[in-house]
C-alpha cells in the first residue's frame, strides 16, 4: 500500500496505473476508520482494480461551532486497517494542500441539499460538494463509493455528478450497524456509556416506523409523530430533526407512496448522531 500526502504524488502514481488500463475506485472518508468504511472498501475492491482511500477531515463542511478540531484522527491506525482491507493507495492531504491561500471556488447543489442536514448545518453540503469535486478531479476514479448512513449526502453527490457531467459512477452502500443496531460512526467514540445506550433509541424508532408501515399506516404526519414520541421517551435524546420526505428529491409529502426517507438527527450530550431508513408502502 502507498501513502500519498500531496496531490502531485497521487496524480503521478495514478497516471502509471491508468496507463496499464486498470480501473480506479475511490472511497472518500474523514478517517478514524470502522467497519462502515471498510464495507465501502470491499465494494470498491469487487468492482475496481485499484482502490484509493482518501482520508481528509474537510474543514469547509464543518460549521464554526462544530467539532472540526475535536474530530478523531489516527492516521497510523487507519493505515493498518486500510492495508489489511486491501486498499492500494491512501490519499491523505493536509488542509493547506487542499485549500491553498487564495482558494475561492465552491460547488453549490440546490434543492436536495436544502432540507434535513442542509437546514440544520448551513454550508455543510457546499463543503461536501466542493471537496468531493476536488477529490474526483484529483483521482479521476471510474467509480466512487458512499454510505447510505449519509443518505442525503449520496443524493446531493448523485445530483451534482449528473448535473455537472462528472465522469464517475456513484455507488451507494448499505448502513453497517453494531450488533445492537447502533449505526457505526467515527463520532461514536465521543459517547459516554449512558449516551451510547440511549443512542439505540434511533434504531428502535426506525424499526417502529417500519412496523407501522407494515401494518398499513400511510399518514406521514402520524408516522412522524409516532417516531418523534418514541425518541422523546429517551431522556438523554435531544432531537435536531425527525423528517419523512419523498425520494429521490426529498420533497414534502402527506401520504406514503413509493419510497420515502425517514431521517433522524439527534444529539446525545455533545454528540450529534444521524440515522435513516427507507420506507415503502
Ligand atoms: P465519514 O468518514 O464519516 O465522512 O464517512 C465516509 C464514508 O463512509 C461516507 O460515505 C459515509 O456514508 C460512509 N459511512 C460512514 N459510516 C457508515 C456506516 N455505518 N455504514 C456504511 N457507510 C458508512
Amino acid at each position: 500500500m502507498r501513502l500519498c500526502k500531496t496531490i502531485e504524488e497521487v496524480r503521478l502514481l495514478l497516471k502509471t496505473i491508468r496507463s496499464e488500463g486498470k480501473s480506479i475506485g475511490l472511497v472518500p472518508t474523514m478517517g478514524y476508520l470502522h467497519q462502515g468504511h471498510l464495507s465501502l472498501v470491499r465494494q470498491a475492491k469487487e468492482r475496481c482494480d485499484v482502490v484509493v482511500l482518501s482520508i481528509f477531515v474537510n474543514p469547509t463542511q464543518f460549521g464554526p461551532n462544530e467539532d472540526y478540531e475535536a474530530y478523531p484522527r489516527d492516521l497510523d491506525r487507519d493505515a493498518t486497517l486500510a492495508a489489511d482491507a486491501g486498499v492500494n493507495i491512501i490519499f491523505a492531504p493536509t488542509a493547506q494542500e487542499m485549500y491553498t491561500r487564495f482558494f475561492s471556488s465552491y460547488v453549490n447543489v440546490t434543492g436536495v441539499s436544502e432540507s434535513l442536514c442542509g437546514k440544520s448545518r448551513p454550508g455543510h453540503f457546499q463543503g461536501v460538494a466542493t471537496v468531493v469535486t476536488k477529490l474526483l478531479n484529483i483521482i479521476q476514479p471510474d467509480a466512487a463509493f458512499f454510505g447510505q448512513k449519509d443518505f442525503q449526502q449520496v443524493l446531493v453527490i448523485k445530483r451534482m455528478v449528473e448535473d455537472l457531467n462528472m465522469n464517475t459512477e456513484i455507488v451507494d452502500v448499505p448502513i453497517i450497524r453494531e450488533p445492537d443496531g447502533l449505526a457505526l460512526s467515527s463520532r461514536n467514540v465521543y459517547l459516554s456509556p449512558g449516551e451510547r445506550k440511549a443512542g439505540l433509541v434511533l434504531f428502535r424508532s426506525l424499526n417502529l416506523a417500519q412496523e407501522l408501515v407494515a401494518n398499513g399506516e400511510k399518514d406521514i404526519n402520524r408516522l412522524r409523530t409516532a417516531v418523534l414520541n418514541n425518541i422523546l421517551e429517551e431522556p438523554l435524546a435531544n432531537v435536531d430533526y425527525v423528517e419523512i420526505l419523498a425520494l429521490p428529491n426529498l420533497t414534502k409529502i402527506e401520504h406514503l407512496s413509493g419510497k420515502v426517507l425517514l431521517a433522524l438527527a439527534v444529539r446525545f450530550g455533545n454528540t450529534r448522531l444521524i440515522d435513516n431508513a427507507v420506507l415503502e408502502a
